[in-house]
């Protein structure tokens, strides 16, 4: 018996791995995160399934769910937003269950903030310009590391993705204007991938506005950088001609040099 913990991705059905997506069909217990999975996403669970919501749920709640489940030798499939090693919870859940003695495997997900990107149709690394992506979020209510606070990432100007930061917009933008112009790039997409999805599109000093005319609150990913909208930077060395032609002259070089000197 295991418990499958299975990123179902950021709310499109479609956005599932195949992999998610069969252990959901198979699994005889499913226990989805109701307030952010989509119900379409669990309802591809066999007929005779328990499917249960964890929404209302308390973690030891949940614990016993596997444990019910693990006593009657069922899989279970709990499945959750986005991606698991982004603000899930695995670690405080896998820690209960490896006291328990239940075993557990992880299945990745599509992650919320590659979601965005794509809803962007914008690359978050742009060639010589920047290279590093930052996974994180403002602090409010749930505090963040002082090493970790806002602007001293920001001063890394590399590209910021920030969870769990919709209603913090004020905060978040007064802060990095801290250490960026007025008009620094920033983009803000509600429920990526959902029906519903809403991209805004501005600079520090437009933002606030734009999100509070907008209401938009929660399930919103804020990227800020410049990298957004930018369109001049050099093409990578990736599909160029004569980088192709220098790595097979190099190999070739490597290889009559004997082994050692490449
Ligand atoms: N593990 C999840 C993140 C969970 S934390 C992941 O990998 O995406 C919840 C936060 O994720 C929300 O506050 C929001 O910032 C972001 N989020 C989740 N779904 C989203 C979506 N469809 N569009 C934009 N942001 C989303």
């Amino acid at each position: 018996m295991t418990v499958f913990f299975i990123g179902a991705g950021p709310g499109d059905p479609d956005l599932i791995t195949v992999k998610g997506a069969r252990l959901v069909e198979q699994c005889p217990v499913v226990l989805y995160t109701g307030s952010l999975v989509p119900k379409e996403v669990v309802a591809r669970a066999r007929e005779d399934a328990l499917v249960l919501s964890s929404e209302d749920m308390d973690l030891d709640q949940i614990v016993a769910v596997c444990r019910d489940a693990h006593g009657e030798g069922k899989d279970v499939a709990r499945v959750q937003t986005g991606d698991l090693s982004i603000y899930s919870s695995l670690a405080e859940t896998t820690r209960r269950l490896d006291e328990e003695g239940i075993d557990w495997k992880v299945v990745p997900g599509v992650s919320s903030f590659q979601a965005s990107a794509a809803a962007l149709g914008q690359e978050l690394t742009l060639p010589e310009e920047c290279q590093t992506i930052i996974l994180s979020r403002a602090s409010g209510r749930t505090p963040v590391p002082e090493k970790e606070n806002l602007k001293s990432l920001a001063e890394h100007e590399a590209t910021l993705c920030l969870f769990l930061s919709a209603s913090l917009i004020r905060k978040v933008a007064r802060e990095l204007k801290e250490v960026y112009p007025g008009d620094w790039p920033i983009a803000v997409v509600e429920k990526a991938s959902h029906p519903e999805q809403r991209i805004l599109r501005g600079t520090l000093d437009t933002i606030v506005e734009q999100v509070e005319e907008a209401g938009i609150k929660a399930t919103a990913m804020i990227i800020v950088s410049k990298v957004l909208g930018q369109t001049d930077f050099r093409d990578s060395r990736l599909y160029a001609a004569e980088f192709t032609h220098g790595f097979r002259k190099a190999r070739v070089a490597a290889s009559r040099c004997g082994a050692g000197h490449e």
